[in-house]
């Protein structure tokens, strides 16, 4: 299931390429099905390194250099690197355990059977194939038979039910301002291009693109049954249709500021913006209970939307409801010539990927994406010892102390800011491996032979879920990742920090690495998250998850300025060609990187007094700080083909990997002296840029 539009400045990915799109293939570079993945690297790898590259001048280069030999991206893969190693062997972690669940048996528990049956219904494309158009010729003749405008109401209600995003999206978020409230919001939505940008961007590549992308609707529409010609009209209607709504979208980086996507109104309100959709019976047939304010995450847009749903005929508004059917629905559900055609275009085309990844790959994802914490349950039990977590939670605890005392130290803060800072800092909640309290899937009914009807019911299920929320106390035991996933989040509404279970496994943590290579490696990552709490985002919301600004005005502006000096430095990284990265967008991230680095090194230099560790001794040749920054290094090995990179610049909010770890070490001195570098050598330039 793919994920809804989230109003929220919500989680935040750390294994960025991995995950950084719903249509990312996910696979390995060998080809068996079951076959058993390598053992992960522990600590150190020293295989990687190139000792012919210098340090000082190109860090990821020494620390990551060889990694691509051994290994190279996969035909499957549009990128390979450290985080898709401990993906692969989750991937495999899951595999025998879905495998076995499918197998099936009486004595199976209730969620053994969903996780069992989902896989196999998915794993069976003969069923798939066999059924072809059936299973949607149902949504197919509803919209066949829209006899005006005025029935869209009821449709776009439906489609929100099951996950398609036409026009706009429904969702649910905790009220920027009372973080104690759930509350109903609707977005901008309904492009399939995956980013408003990309229907304007000048450029060869930009063009080439748009002109794939029309080529692609046409070819979709044609496996519906249209014929060539009007396939080839039609697509052209629906990119002339998407090309407007993305004209009254708001681009990424202007989304990144709460206040741009946080306006609270009346339904009455609402119902001026769009007078052309009947918004209470959409918000009722969606499920939603009695809504009495909402938050209009983009009013232009929904002024925009009443426009175009004026103007645009009813032969194009049903072309468009087709092909954002066929495009929103997850695509192992999909029979193969169509789900091949969106592979060309979103893997192959978007992203440089030569080949559709593995089956069982896919339907391992798909079964964790609709019953993650049923999937996740089983996993913990196996994968996840006690010991992980005590160890995980004694890492966050010296890391919030040691942020606790860098605070002290700021020269640049007064003692009132430090003060609202430290109060946010102590009420962020610690969340390791799983949740608490288990989602309850009792009503979700899944069928051994009907992939698209499991794929529609467990979206159906979500809403509701999402739905049923408003209204009622939020529950702060929730996660927002299941817990196989290998990332982890922030969440300003929450003020929690979240690390599920599939990323705390080597070589991120690895209990028999040294202690500098643990801080390097996940030290970091959960100095990255907790960092979130204080970027330029995050530190909008107080303690209590709420928009309110706690900074003295002084002091806010002397952020501003800080973060504006990373603003610049990474704008002029180049990624691919005549792409660069956008430093306003992945200021968040980057702020992240390089403050949780640093409190990574706080901490162990901390934990290396307590434990008398001598700094000068070296141990494999390197010295403990060297390890530290090699750790830390070494959490980014990996390459990526061109054409992920120019999606990732124009989309994700984290820069590539390269600069992920030379744009951290470049602002830190420690890691200047720790490798003898020279002042005005790349990796120690003049000056330095330091927001934490
Ligand atoms: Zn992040």
């Amino acid at each position: 299931m793919k994920t809804r539009s989230v109003v929220a400045a919500i989680p935040c990915i750390v294994i960025g390429v991995l995950l950084a799109a719903p249509l990312e293939a996910q696979s390995k570079n060998t080809t068996a099905a079951d076959e058993k993945p390598q053992a992960l690297p522990s600590g150190l790898d020293k295989r990687f390194l190139d000792t012919t590259a210098d340090p000082c001048v190109n860090f990821f280069q020494y620390a990551c250099g060889n990694f691509p030999k051994y290994y190279p991206i996969p035909n499957d893969r549009s990128g390979y690197g450290t985080g898709t190693l401990v993906f692969e062997h989750n991937e495999y972690v899951l595999h025998t355990m879905l495998e076995k669940a499918a197998a099936g048996g009486a004595d199976r528990t209730p969620n053994q059977q969903k996780i069992g049956d989902y896989y196999a219904a998915c794993m069976d494309t003969p069923a798939i194939d066999q059924k072809g158009l059936k299973p949607f010729q149902i949504e197919l003749d509803r919209i066949a038979g829209l006899k005006d405008k005025s029935e869209l109401t009821s449709l776009l209600a439906h489609y929100q039910l099951i996950n398609v995003n036409a026009f706009l999206g429904l969702s649910v978020q905790q009220d920027f301002k009372d973080a104690t409230k759930e509350l109903a919001a609707v977005d901008q939505g309904g492009l399939g291009l995956p980013e408003r940008d990309y229907y304007f961007r000048t450029g060869d590549a930009a063009e080439k693109t748009r002109k794939q992308y029309v080529e692609h609707i046409s070819k979709a529409l044609g496996l519906l049954g249209e014929s060539e010609s009007d396939a080839q009209t039609d697509a052209q209607s629906i990119f002339q249709l998407e090309t407007a709504l993305a004209k009254g979208s708001m681009d990424i980086t202007s989304r990144r500021e709460p206040k741009n996507i946080y306006h609270l109104m009346g339904l009455a309100d609402l119902e001026k913006l769009t007078p052309g959709l009947d918004w209470p019976r959409l918000l009722s047939e969606a499920h939603f209970p009695e809504v009495k304010e909402i938050n209009v995450a983009a009013p232009d847009f929904f002024k925009a939307l009443n426009t175009l749903l004026d103007t645009t005929d009813l032969k194009t508004i049903k072309g468009y409801l087709r092909w954002q059917l066929i495009a929103s629905t997850e695509s192992t559900a999909l029979p193969k010539a169509l789900d091949e055609e969106n592979f060309d275009f979103y893997g192959r085309k978007l992203r440089g990927q030569p080949e559709q990844q593995a089956r069982w790959k896919r339907c391992v994802q798909a079964t964790d994406g609709a019953l993650g914490e049923a999937l996740g349950q089983v996993y913990v039990a196996q994968e996840f010892p006690p010991s992980s977590k005590a160890a995980t939670l004694q890492m966050v605890h010296d890391i919030e102390s040691a942020m606790n005392q860098d605070l002290d130290g700021l020269d640049w803060m007064s003692p009132a800011t430090k003060a609202r800072a430290k109060a946010k800092l102590h009420a962020i909640a610690d969340k390791i491996g799983y949740p608490d309290h288990w989602r309850d899937y009792s009503k979700l009914t899944v069928e051994r032979d009907d992939a698209y009807g499991n794929s529609q019911r467990a979206a159906i299920f979500e809403s509701l879920r999402q739905a049923a929320k408003i209204g009622k106390p939020v529950d702060r035991g929730e996660w927002g990742m299941s817990p196989p996933t290998v990332n982890a989040y922030y969440n300003p509404s929450m003020n929690d920090i979240n690390f599920p279970a599939g990323i705390l496994q080597p070589p991120l943590y690895d209990p028999k690495a040294t202690d500098a290579e643990n801080y390097g490696h996940i030290g970091g990552v959960v100095g990255h998250e907790l960092t979130h709490g204080f970027d330029d985002e995050g530190r909008q919301f107080d303690g209590n998850g709420n928009l309110s600004d706690w900074w003295t005005t002084e002091d806010g502006k002397k952020f501003v300025d800080k973060a504006d000096c990373t603003v610049n430095e990474y704008s002029n990284f180049v990624a691919v060609d005549d792409a660069k990265v956008n430093g306003k967008l992945t200021l968040g991230e980057n702020t992240a990187d390089n403050g949780g680095l640093r409190l990574a090194l706080l901490a162990f230099l901390a934990d290396a007094k307590r434990k008398n560790i001598d700094l000068t001794q070296k141990e494999d040749g390197y010295t403990p700080l060297q390890q530290f920054f090699l750790g830390h290094g070494q959490n980014w090995c990996g390459s990526t083909r061109p054409e992920q990179l120019r999606l990732q610049v124009q989309t994700d909010p984290h820069s590539p990997r390269e600069f992920r770890v030379n744009g951290v070490v470049r602002n830190m001195p420690e890691f200047g002296e720790a490798f003898g570098c020279k002042a005005g050598q790349p990796m120690m330039p003049q000056k330095m840029c330091r927001v934490w």
